[in-house]
C-alpha cells in the first residue's frame, strides 16, 4: 500500500507543473515544477486566480472548451499561450480535470491542472 508521503513526493517531484484550484480557478497548491516554468514563487499566485499565467492572446473559444469540459465532468487536453512572472511567452500543453472528492459528495469541487512548457515543439 502506498503513503500519502509517496503521493506527496511524487506531485513535489514532478517535473510537470501541477496546481491545484478552487471551483472558480483560484490557486490553492502549486508544485515546484510549477514555480520553475512560471518564475513565481508559491506564495506570489497561492490565492490569485489561474488566468495569471494567461498571455491574453488565446482565443476566448479555447477557454470555453476548456470550461464547457470542467463543468460536465471531464478532462480537457490542449495547448494556450502563457505569461512567466518576467512577462515572457511560453506554449503550455495543459490537462486540467475537475476533481472528485474521496469525502464525500459535499466537498466543493476543485480542479488539477498539469502543464510543460511545449515552446520549442510548437
Ligand atoms: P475568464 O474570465 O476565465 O473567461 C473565459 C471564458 O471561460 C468565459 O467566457 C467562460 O465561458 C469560461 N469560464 C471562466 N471561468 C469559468 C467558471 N468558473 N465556470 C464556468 N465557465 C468559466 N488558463 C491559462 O491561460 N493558462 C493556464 O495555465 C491555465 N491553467 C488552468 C488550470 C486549472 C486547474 C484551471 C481550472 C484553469 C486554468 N486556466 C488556465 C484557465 C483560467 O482559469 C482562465 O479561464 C483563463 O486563463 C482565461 O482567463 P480570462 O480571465 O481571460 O477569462
Amino acid at each position: 500500500v502506498f503513503a500519502d508521503a509517496v503521493f506527496h513526493d511524487a506531485v513535489e517531484q514532478s517535473a510537470i507543473a501541477i496546481s491545484i484550484t478552487d471551483d472558480s480557478a483560484r490557486i490553492l497548491y502549486v508544485n515546484p515544477a510549477f514555480c520553475a516554468i512560471t518564475g513565481y514563487a508559491a506564495s506570489e499566485v497561492v490565492g490569485q486566480r489561474q488566468s495569471l499565467l494567461s498571455y491574453k492572446s488565446t482565443p476566448r473559444s479555447v477557454y470555453q472548451a476548456l470550461w464547457g469540459a470542467l463543468k460536465s465532468g471531464k478532462p480537457w487536453t490542449g495547448r494556450l499561450l502563457n505569461r512567466r512572472r518576467d512577462g515572457s511567452p511560453y506554449v503550455a500543453e495543459l490537462t486540467v480535470t475537475p476533481l472528485k472528492s474521496s469525502q464525500g459528495e459535499d466537498e466543493p469541487t476543485r480542479y488539477i491542472g498539469m502543464h510543460w512548457d511545449a515552446t520549442e515543439e510548437h
